[in-house]
């Protein structure tokens, strides 16, 4: 048997203290100039390559780090450019790659879209009318950096040409015909092969293909293309090892991909419910290469359980006759280290793991199948995790017995829809086409400034929460003078929609420094949901309390429902997903209801994370569906027939998901049209849906004004396939990101509009 080895798959670029973000925005920024800026750069690359080798990674990857998304680095580095940014045969300056990613001011950015199913945005490349040619080898350069710098062999990381291809749009679409994916092969493939034959030349001894599309495959036929590639590449560049990368789920056409001719194959054993291991259990794993084994959670934050990961190894160094230890996939999508984690309390920082801390538990699951002696590691591993699962934070009996005997308990709300209908608009005596907004009012620089005085100490809690009910109160009043019939208090108590209910639920950890990359230079602390969660005392009653105080008018409640909590959270993983949405449902549930009690006569619970979390693979949707639906049901079904619930989704796609949307049972949906009107409308025509829909009627993303002509036609188009009794008149989305200016005129217009097109009815 050969020694096992070590290897990881891309490492985070974010610096330990942002330096990478704050890089970026003080070149954007215009405060530093090119030379500081690739100095700058060059060092937190060796910095982080320098933490892998310390750490004692074996096979350690280079060029993964990026000026801003790694697809965007290969679009580039290949020439294709969005047309109009121009064309080019040398390498983009550094300012003319930031205009693709941010737009200037003469174009828009390219377009930005979630990276599979988990919380990083990559730059979406366009193939129209680009003449791809090898600008730089940038796989190179950095290969060649580290080698100069560090005296490693390390092992570039490339995007793999299927990948590249599928993830990009051609005439508006993504690519997708397998006709479509040849052809753009043929012009693409060539300069791959041109990058891999300069790093055989170099020297170089293995490269880290990406190609984590083959997940998404169902049948064989689909891995047609990834072959002709590795054929390829193989052609241009015999001797140099193609590690063939997968990630995030398990592979379908497992033996098709496993007999490719490379020489490493790299599958996630944590993600695709032990699909992968199923498939070496059943066919095994070719003799002639070796198994990429990613073991260790590359999108979660937990410390592992090395004795149950020492058996998967063990059961995966038998079934191939080479075995690395790597993560699930690039720890680029975990923060890096916990040692600034200062408040997390002992039981849980011992459970949690960043990047440094993964990194770790390879090299020890590393060791101790080469027979080191790792005994002191595996059972500080043991105790910190025995300490963690018997923490009061993860045995809170009565949450426990509640899920328990949640068993097939149906919730449904007490009258039909048709009912709850004749009694809320008995109660809310609603015009026609009502008018309302969708939560939140502009975040403007003195909200944000007084939180940041009131987060520091500098300003008493009295004078904080004086002066958001002053904000309230002046966002009320410019509601009740537009004219608006439903009214919202303006969310100007939250920075995000998620961590506000994280700090005022039990379970819930905050973090100091656990930043993971957003998109570009945007980086977001997602909470940690470590323990059992629990309602200690209500939320946000007090200030819809207090903004229903001020007007004779209604206002509308605002929650953000489970799925949309735990999507946009790490979530514990010692007990099943669905548990901890469920746990989060009762606690909102509990919310609900006091907020009925307190008068809040409707309630928009929002799901906009709905869309987005979706499965990879099409046929475990229906499970996440169910349980997003039940959860939903659990949150909204407690309040009587004359309570009106919202509901609020940001995406516009909803043909495939219509059904779900409907069994949500909620009174009233309010959904993102404005930019693409047509489809979404037909979809709700077809499903026959019976219950309210408010139709974002303009464009809340954009700074401009929307017309009343404009909005009023957006309405008219509406009415055709919706029937007025069903109609509400709103924008988009929330309005935090807006100013009060463009926010007052665009909601005027709105109301303006209203109101011709009611005249026409
Ligand atoms: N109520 C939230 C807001 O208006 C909804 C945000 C969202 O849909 N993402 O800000
Ligand atoms: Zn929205």
């Amino acid at each position: 048997m050969t020694t096992v080895k070590s290897s990881n798959l891309g490492y985070p670029r974010l610096g330990e203290q942002r330096e990478w973000k704050k890089l970026l925005e003080s070149f954007w920024k215009e405060d530093i100039d090119v030379l500081t800026f690739e100095k700058t750069a060059k060092a937190l690359r060796l910095t982080n390559l320098k933490k892998q080798i310390d750490a004692g990674i074996d096979i350690v990857p280079v060029a993964d780090n990026s000026n801003y998304d790694h697809v965007l680095d290969t679009a580039t580095a290949f020439n294709l450019i969005p047309t109009r940014f121009g064309s080019y045969d040398r390498p983009l300056t550094l300012n003319e790659y930031y205009d693709i990613a941010r737009g200037n001011k003469e174009n828009v950015a390219a377009d930005m879209t979630k990276w599979f199913n988990i919380n990083y945005h990559y730059t979406v490349t366009e193939f129209d009318n680009t003449t791809p040619r090898l600008l730089e080898n940038r796989w190179l350069k950095y290969w060649q950096e580290a080698n100069d710098e560090l005296g490693i062999n390390g092992k570039p990381v490339i995007v793999g040409p299927v990948t590249l291809i599928k993830l990009g749009k051609l005439n508006g679409d993504y690519v997708s015909s397998e006709s479509d994916i040849n052809k753009l092969l043929d012009v693409i493939l060539p300069l791959y092969q041109q990058v891999f034959t300069e790093l055989q030349q170099a020297g170089v001894n293995w490269v880290q293909l990406d190609e984590p599309t083959l997940v998404k495959l169902e049948d064989e036929a689909g891995v047609a293309p990834y072959r002709r590639v590795v054929e390829a590449l193989r052609e241009a560049a015999p001797s140099l090892n193609i590690e063939l990368q997968t990630y995030f789920d398990s592979i379908d056409p497992y033996q098709a991909v496993t007999q490719l001719p490379v020489q490493a194959i790299g599958l996630d054993f944590v993600h695709g419910h032990g699909e992968n291991l199923a498939h070496v259990r059943e066919f095994g794993f070719p003799k002639d290469k070796v198994l990429a084994a990613g073991v260790i959670d590359g999108h979660n934050v937990w410390t592992a359980d090395l004795s149950k990961k020492l058996q998967l190894v063990r059961e995966l160094q038998d079934a191939a006759s080479e075995l690395w230890i790597q993560p699930s996939n690039t720890l680029l999508h975990v923060p890096i280290t916990t040692k600034y984690e200062t408040a997390a309390g002992p039981e849980l920082l011992g459970g949690l793991a960043f990047a440094d801390e993964k990194l770790q538990e390879i090299v020890t699951l590393t060791q101790t199948l080469n027979g080191q002696d790792t005994r002191a590691a595996l059972a500080k591993n043991t105790a910190a995790l025995k300490a963690l699962n018997e923490s009061k934070a993860r045995n809170n009996a009565s949450v426990q017995t509640a899920i328990k005997h949640l068993g097939d308990t149906v919730f449904e709300r007490q009258g039909k829809y048709v009912d709850r209908a004749i009694a809320q608009q008995d109660r809310l005596q609603l015009p026609k086409l009502p008018t309302t907004t969708i939560g939140s009012f502009p975040q403007s620089s003195e909200v944000r400034a007084k939180r940041a005085a009131w987060r520091k100490g500098r300003l008493s809690d009295e004078a904080y929460q004086a002066f958001i009910e002053s904000e309230t109160k002046r966002w009320l009043k410019i509601q009740e003078d537009i004219g608006l019939d439903v009214l919202v208090h303006g969310e100007f108590e939250r920075t995000d929609m998620v961590e506000y209910f994280g700090q005022k639920l039990d379970g819930f950890y905050a973090t100091q420094n656990g930043w993971v990359q957003s998109y570009g230079s945007r980086g977001v602390r997602p909470p940690v949901i470590f323990g059992d969660v629990d309602y200690t005392e209500p939320i946000t009653v007090a200030a819809s309390q207090f903004a229903q105080s001020q007007t004779k008018k209604i206002v509308k409640g605002m929650l953000t429902a489970p799925l949309t909590i735990i999507n946009w959270s790490f979530v514990r993983d010692d007990i099943d997903r669905a548990d901890v949405q469920n746990q989060i449902a009762l606690a909102l549930r509990q919310e609900v209801l006091n907020l009925e009690k307190a008068g809040i006569k409707i309630i928009q619970v929002d799901e906009p994370a709905l869309r987005e979390g979706l499965p990879l693979k099409q046929r475990s949707w229906q499970d996440y569906l169910d349980e997003a639906v039940y959860s939903f049901k659990i949150t909204t079904s407690g309040v009587g027939n004359e309570t009106q619930i919202h509901t609020h989704m940001c995406y516009s796609d909803f043909e495939d998901i219509i059904d779900t949307i409907s069994a949500l049972d909620a009174d009233v949906i309010s959904i993102e049209t404005s930019r693409s009107h047509g489809e979404i409308i037909s979809a709700f025509e077809d499903a026959d849906y019976d219950k309210q829909i408010g139709l974002g009627v303009y464009d809340i993303h954009s700074p401009r004004i929307p017309t009343v002509d404009e909005i009023a036609d957006n309405i008219r188009r509406g009415l055709k396939v919706i029937d007025e009794k069903q109609f509400w008149v709103n924008p988009d989305c929330g309005l935090k990101t807006r100013t009060e200016d463009q926010t007052k005129t665009a909601l005027t217009n709105l109301e303006k509009a209203r109101n011709i097109v009611l005249k026409e009815l």
